[in-house]
């Protein structure tokens, strides 16, 4: 390996990151009511009282087709809405109280199907429908009960859907609507097989809607095995970076990124981090080398028990462990306001997964640093994200980050 010329410190003019850049800003969409869409008026005023007033993107695109009752694939990111742009469709064509379960909502974590079946029982408050949730972790007797006043909507984990299946306590002989809701992560999770399970259950003249915030190759798999001529919607626009965010990427060799990671973690600034590797096995590797040198770390990702993210997460949520390492997956969705550092391990695959990934800091108008660690040849990467983004990133070595560790200046902060 050549040995680099070391370049000199220069700190750049922190109003540089504080600048607004106009380019950045998304386009405005012009926005949709939801009348507009062929909602009936009853639906319409549901929404109107629950604060509904126009229809997100995302929903302005999937309820045409969702109510025509074509199967569709839509994808938005994270917050977008998704949970109407499915239920809304569904409430509007839901036999009154037909005896059968007719919608069938997976999701994959207790806590994104509690939230769907609070959405939807939100959205059904003018309207009879039974709604029940089946996850993992609740007591299967109360399920029981629930299932044997036949709700209409049952919005549940894999799992536990297939154990109801062959216990007998669930029939899937009158589903009208499947929905497979946050898709990639459930292929994160390796739910594939039991989705499929559970899907051949079901009649074949059903309406079945994916959402996801991503579209890897599994969900086009699946849905090529399982939908009827889909229609893709998605909302891809940029997202933005919020101007308060510093970026650096610190250039290092592969043997030296745990080096570079440990002085990162040991400035006092480095309040709460949060550290993403590109891959399970690597966010494992990470946490075993880290607590070996005594780090107050821990780990997410989509092999671990729902318990033990849980856990994790509770801990870093109350900051109780100030550092939790993530796969980008497994992040989707935290919303911690404290956090004040996002560490990318290994460089994020595309552009748009560095944008996910730096938006989980500078939350709330707080600031925030991300910072990047990359091999030479990763510097193309940087240059990606950098036209992506239309923000510059600060460009230091290890030499200069072990420089600076030692002295009072306000290491990456
Ligand atoms: P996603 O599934 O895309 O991550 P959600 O369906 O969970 O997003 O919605 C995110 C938030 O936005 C929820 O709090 C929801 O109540 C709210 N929301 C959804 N649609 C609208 C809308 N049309 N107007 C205002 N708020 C909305
Ligand atoms: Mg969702």
């Amino acid at each position: 390996m050549p040995v680099r010329a070391r370049r000199p410190f220069r700190p750049v003019p922190r109003t540089q990151y504080l600048e607004p850049d106009p380019v950045t800003r998304p386009e405005p969409t012009p926005s949709i009511s939801f009348s507009e869409l062929g909602l009936s008026e009853d639906l319409v005023r549901t929404l109107d009282e629950v604060g509904y007033h126009e229809s997100t993107p995302i929903q302005a695109m999937a309820l045409p087709v969702a109510l025509e009752g074509r199967d569709i694939i839509g994808q938005a990111i994270t917050g977008s809405g998704k949970t109407a742009a499915f239920a809304l469709p569904i409430l509007e064509r839901l036999e009154p109280e037909g005896g059968a379960v007719q919608a069938l909502i997976l999701c994959p974590t207790r806590e994104l199907a509690n939230q769907v079946s609070q959405e939807v029982t939100k959205l059904a408050r003018h309207r009879q429908v039974k709604i029940l949730t089946v996850v993992g972790g609740d007591p299967i007797k109360r399920q029981l009960d629930g299932l044997r006043e036949h709700p209409s909507v049952v919005v549940g984990t894999p799992g536990r859907i297939l154990d109801h299946l062959q216990r007998h306590t669930l029939s899937l002989q009158g589903i009208r609507f499947v929905v497979l809701d946050e898709a990639d992560r459930m292929l994160d999770m390796g739910f594939a097989p039991d989705v499929e399970r559970i899907l051949v259950q079901t009649p074949e003249r059903r309406q079945t809607m994916l959402l996801s915030a991503t579209v890897p190759g599994w969900v086009h798999r699946l849905a090529a095995r399982h939908m009827k001529d889909p229609e893709t919607v998605s909302v891809t626009g940029r997202t933005e970076l919020v101007p308060t965010i510093r970026q650096w990427c610190i250039e290092c060799s592969w043997a030296e990124k745990d080096e570079a990671l440990c002085v990162l973690l040991d400035s006092s600034r480095v309040t709460l981090g949060l550290i993403f590797t590109n891959t399970k096995r690597n966010a494992d590797q990470l946490r075993t080398t880290l607590l070996a040198r005594g780090y107050d770390v821990t780990a997410i990702h989509g092999d671990l028990s729902q318990h033990e993210r849980d856990e994790a997460m509770a801990r870093f949520r109350g900051s109780r462990v100030r550092f939790l390492i993530a796969t980008d997956v497994a992040a989707r969705g935290i919303d911690i306001g404290e956090i004040s550092h996002v560490i990318n391990y290994d460089v994020p695959a595309t552009p748009e997964d560095y944008v996910h990934r730096v938006g989980r800091t500078a939350r709330a108008g707080r600031d925030g640093v991300a910072l990047t660690l990359i091999t030479p040849i990763e510097i193309l990467k940087i240059r990606d994200i950098e036209r992506h983004t239309k923000r510059l990133i600060e460009h230091h070595t290890l030499e200069d980050l072990r420089q600076l560790a030692g002295s009072a200046a306000a290491l990456v902060g």
